[in-house]
């Protein structure tokens, strides 16, 4: 795998991991519950293969969730897969100007991601990328795991919003307590799958957009009761 010569700032692509890591700095080590978001269909329109960065358009609502987040303290972490990567349709430069544009977007309202991870691995992808069944793709749970390591994130306060059910199968199979499904990008053709899933231990939010994750937040702000209950 070749070594990726891009800015320190735009993070870099864990070999060990196989995931393209970003971690902004935060004051403090405590660990925290954090918003898990997938990007494509959630924060930004979906257009498929998103490689353009003239193409990348913040979902209304988006923008202030996410400030929103940033001023209660909680850690907004983007996961996202990009098998675009893997199908050889654009390559981790383009990827990252795509990453760029909505960085900007947000930063117009004073918003910013604690954390951006991608996973460009697929099943029929073309030689690096090429997996079967990466641990770092959504559905499974990698991505997740390597950011409540790498930030000190607790897992089971935290909750993931998504458009697929592979986005809450993650968030599931890390042990997160529960998600918000939107109707945005893939949303609505994934609801039915998504009403039709029951798992246990985890709670499932239906909305219609990511404005609705300000319920999260406020969640997130609270002691989470099993806290209470499991005090001795
Ligand atoms: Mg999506």
């Amino acid at each position: 795998m070749t070594a990726q010569v891009l800015p320190p700032a735009q993070g870099r692509f864990h070999e060990d991991l196989g995931i393209w890591i970003r971690i902004a700095p935060r004051a403090g080590a405590a660990t925290c519950a954090a918003l898990f978001l997938d990007r494509d269909g959630v924060i930004v329109e979906d257009t498929g293969y998103l490689s353009d960065p003239s193409d990348v358009a913040l979902i209304p609502g988006a923008a202030e969730i996410i400030l929103a987040a940033n001023q209660a303290g909680v850690p907004v972490v983007v996961i996202t897969n990009q098998a675009g990567i893997a199908r050889g349709y654009f390559g981790w430069e383009q990827a990252l100007t795509v990453q760029e544009a909505l960085d900007r977007k947000l930063a117009a309202s004073g918003a910013f991601l604690d954390g951006f991870l991608a996973c460009p691995y697929h099943r029929e992808g073309l030689p690096p990328w090429y997996h079967p069944e990466h641990p770092a793709r959504k559905p499974r749970p990698g991505m997740l795991f390597a950011a409540a390591q790498l930030m000190h994130l607790s897992l089971r306060d935290s909750w993931i919003v998504g458009d697929k059910l592979d986005d809450l199968l993650a968030g599931y199979n890390a042990g997160l307590r529960g998600a918000l499904h939107v109707l945005t990008g893939h949303g609505l053709a994934e609801r039915p799958s998504v009403v039709a899933w029951n798992p246990p231990r985890f709670e499932i939010r239906l909305g219609n957009t990511i404005a609705e994750a300000a319920e999260l937040l406020n969640h997130q702000n609270r002691v989470h009761p099993n806290h209470i209950r499991n005090q001795p």
